[in-house]
């Protein structure tokens, strides 16, 4: 049955001459080339052959062997789709924004000498990049689901990848979950699992259930693509580092002084130190003379444009060290060629929920040993490499073997709501591959019961529950939106809702941080940063100037505006997507009949609409000057960046934690009057104050 070997390599051949018209087969030569030598291009057709005889196909491949770009075409030549649409799911992470879909859509069409948008498309929240003709799409894992949510039984889909599965993702794992509810219903419906690392068996066990008469036939199987990894040399640090971001920088430079050429690879946990190292990096190589156009520092993480994250990709001039620094981005979702060294501060930024305190926050974490390994891995892929790992052997053997499932450490609330929604009522009793704790599923159903998303009985209400359900934002920010056509501020909370969506729109580098203050100060309310978002204030002042929901194209096609931003210290990029998002969460409120109106700067209205959200998130001024959370009495500090700092009103709520040595609460307005929460939440609140 299995082809030869040289049979596979026609037949690979054959297909992709199919697809490429011959007029373009020359000028996509060097591509399809690279396609031929990817390690997955070896297992095709026994690729091929296993999604047709088994219905979960599991892949197991180092990163860069071509699964995620290489397999939906693959499925796609095999004329899967034709049946329906091929999607691929992959995880979005913290550090990963949409850029990630989009440079994996455009390489792919590149590939297929098609353009992003027909055949080859993406979608993640906010963004869909896809067209009827559409075959191939990319899109995140919580796109999926919401699929899910309106076609229970993904009708429209021929076969679904599940990528990065090892990840274990939140939405991945209840993909998984529902996944194997509909192929029972659906056994034409082919899933492919597919991962850089992971303990293949645990998946396979999951999806490995018979429907037919045949007993001893497994429906789920197991393949490895053959890598072609090179060895890796481990040097661990002999002391601890406080201070690792200044410590790379020096690393680097002792890499670069003492061995031989190749491009240098950092990772980091966030923007902000991404940033910084490649600024003292790159001013070194223009002030020092042995440096002095050696070396070139490149950041990768999410939100940079397209522009910026094919940089990485360029090479540099002869001669010219490229030293890419990263956050998780470039641990598993994109492979740069070149890379012979890796400089890996052990540490990742990830979002963890607390049941105890109720509070979701990002924190700063180190590694697990699966990560530590793929990120060490990220050197060998073109020659033997090596890894200076910031910390030292004990630290090492101290760390976990594989990260927490994030379903084990998330605020479940969005989660369990849309799992009612697509009526699953005992979410207690959904097939887990890794059940979240009780405590946890216990908190999200309270707050949605706080919310009057569900009922005494646990269930869904209507209409509320379910359109809280289908807006695609977190419950809290949602009920602020549905709610506020009763507080008549509809428009503001629209525009509030933007602005926290995409975040940082204020920008304050770091050399000009004075400046920067002085012009942030002018927008600034006392009532806090909901109010300063949107009167008297930053959005205030655009709206008048720019009429923002109006004439939002024409804002966006504006060069004076991206002046108008830069002079005020203000992300142009932020505040244009800030646009495109109110429009399409306007379209929602329409859709459910909101009443959109403006509370013609009645700050109170709108205040309390945010508490009618995010009611579960207030907190009374203590004596020294911190505040403490009001049900669960959590100890919290105002951050620097809030309009709020060192105001010390005597209640606030707040949308957004950060954890550092401390819990910071971001994104605060004033509550006048506690009674605005025992009003608004009566059944949350139960205490008298
Ligand atoms: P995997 O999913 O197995 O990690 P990928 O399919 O993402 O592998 O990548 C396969 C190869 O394609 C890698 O060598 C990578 O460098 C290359 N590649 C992927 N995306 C791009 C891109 N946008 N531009 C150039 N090369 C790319
Ligand atoms: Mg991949």
């Amino acid at each position: 049955q299995h082809p030869g070997a040289e049979d596979r390599e026609a037949a690979a051949e054959n297909s992709l001459d199919a697809i490429l018209p011959n007029s373009f087969a020359a000028g996509a030569m060097p591509i399809y080339m690279q396609r031929r030598r990817l390690p997955i291009a070896a297992s095709r057709e026994q690729l091929m052959y296993l999604v047709d005889s088994f219905q979960t196909t599991i892949v197991v491949g180092a990163t860069g062997s071509g699964k995620t770009t290489q397999l939906p075409q693959f499925l796609f030549e095999e004329k899967w789709g034709n049946a329906g649409i091929i999607a691929c799911s992959q995880p979005r992470r913290i550090a990963v924004t949409s850029d990630v879909f989009e440079m994996t859509a455009a390489r792919v069409a590149e590939e297929m000498g098609v353009e992003i948008g027909k055949e080859v498309g993406y979608a993640v929240r906010f963004d869909d990049v896809t067209s009827e003709k559409t075959k191939i799409k990319y899109m995140t894992d919580g796109i999926l689901f919401r699929e899910a949510l309106l076609d229970p039984l993904l009708s429209r889909y021929s076969v679904v990848i599940i990528d990065e599965a090892h990840e274990r993702s939140l939405y991945t794992d209840i993909m998984l979950g529902i996944l194997k509810k509909i192929m029972k219903k659906r056994p034409e419906l082919r899933v492919i699992i597919s991962s850089a690392t992971l303990d293949a068996q645990v998946f396979k066990d999951f999806f490995n259930f018979n429907t037919t008469a045949d007993a001893s036939k497994d429906t789920a199987v197991i393949v490895s693509i053959e890598g072609r990894a090179f060895p890796v040399d481990i040097q661990f640090s002999k002391m601890p580092h406080a201070d690792y971001v200044n410590e790379s920088v020096e690393v680097v430079l002792h890499i670069h002084k003492h061995e031989e050429e190749g491009d240098i690879l950092v990772f980091l946990t966030g923007k902000d130190e991404v940033d910084t190292v490649v600024a003292l990096i790159n001013d070194m190589a223009k002030s020092s003379k042995h440096l002095l156009n050696k070396i070139r520092a490149i950041p990768v993480y999410g939100g940079l444009t397209l522009d910026e994250q094919n940089q990485v990709f360029e090479s540099l001039p002869s001669g010219v060290r490229k030293v890419v620094v990263a956050t998780n981005i470039a641990e598993a979702s994109i492979t740069i060629d070149g890379i012979v060294y890796v400089v890996d501060c052990g540490l990742a930024k990830i979002k963890a929920y607390n049941p105890k305190t109720g509070l979701e926050s990002l924190i700063v974490v180190p590694v697990s040993k699966a990560s530590a390994q793929q990120r060490a891995g990220r050197a060998g892929r073109t020659k033997p490499g090596k890894c200076f790992r910031m910390y030292t052997e004990r630290t090492y053997l101290g760390l976990s073997d594989t990260s927490v499932p994030e379903m084990q450490r998330s605020n479940l609330v969005s989660v369990i709501l849309q799992l009612k929604a697509m009526g699953i009522e005992n979410v207690l009793r959904f097939d887990f591959l890794s059940a979240p704790s009780a405590e946890s599923m216990a908190k999200a159903l309270e707050l949605l019961y706080s919310l009057k998303a569900l009922d005494d009985y646990g269930r869904l209400t209507m209409p509320f529950g379910l359109q809280l359900a289908e807006f695609p934002l977190d419950p809290p920010l949602a009920a602020m939106l549905l709610n506020s056509g009763g507080f008549l501020c509809a428009e503001e909370t629209l525009s509030i809702a933007a602005i926290l969506t995409v975040q940082n729109v204020f920008v304050s580098p770091s050399n000009l941080r004075v400046e920067a203050e002085e012009e942030h100060r002018k927008f600034r309310v006392e009532e806090g940063d909901h109010v300063t978002y949107v009167i008297d204030s930053i959005l205030h002042v655009f709206d008048k100037y720019f009429q923002f929901s109006k004439v939002y194209n024409a804002f966006i096609k504006n060069k004076q505006s991206a002046q108008w931003c830069h002079k005020r210290f203000v992300n142009y990029k932020a505040l244009q997507r800030a646009v495109v998002v109110r429009k399409q969460l306007e379209k929602y409120l329409k859709k459910f009949g909101v009443d959109i109106r403006s509370c013609r700067g009645d700050t109170v209205a709108v205040r309390k609409a945010v508490v009618s959200g995010y009611f579960s998130q207030a907190a009374k001024l203590q004596p020294d000057g911190s505040y403490a959370t009001l049900r669960e009495r959590t100890i919290c500090h105002i951050h620097p960046t809030s309009v709020l700092f060192n105001r010390s009103p005597n209640y606030v709520v707040f949308n957004e934690v950060l954890q550092t040595d401390r819990i910071w609460i971001r994104d605060v307005s004033v509550v006048d009057d506690p009674k605005w929460l025992t009003d608004i939440a009566s059944h949350f609140y139960e205490f008298k104050s």
